[in-house]
């Protein structure tokens, strides 16, 4: 008795070796087409984002420093999430880079900006 599982792409019950992932052959080209599309609108998406980030960023910053009021990031849709790197200071603070700009979290109202 082999075990069936379920095509990966339409679910179909596998009947046969069960390492089997698909029904056949255009079964799995379809799998993997549909998951290159995500992954391309993935990226694009958050491409997306970080651009707009880092022109909030450029837009709020003044001078090498500028110290923001955390709510003009949030008014922007600022997403604190999307971030290109993080870089911690010997006192421990932590940047967040996204591309050539960064921001520390001040405290909870306060956000301090650099051009990195
Ligand atoms: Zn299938």
């Amino acid at each position: 008795m082999v075990e069936s599982g379920t095509c990966l792409f339409c679910g179909a019950t596998l009947h046969g070796r069960s390492d089997k992932k698909y029904c056949d052959d255009m079964c799995r080209n379809n799998y993997h087409h549909n998951n290159k599309k995500d992954t391309i609108i993935l990226v694009k998406n958050t491409n997306a984002i970080l651009l707009q980030n880092r022109e909030i960023l450029r837009l709020l910053s003044k001078n090498n420093k500028t110290l923001v009021k955390k709510c003009e990031l949030v008014n922007r849709d600022f997403d604190f999430d999307k971030i290109t790197g993080v870089h911690k200071t010997k006192k421990n603070e932590e940047y967040r880079i996204v591309y050539d700009y960064a921001y520390r979290l001040v405290n909870e109202h306060e956000v301090m900006l650099i051009k990195y």
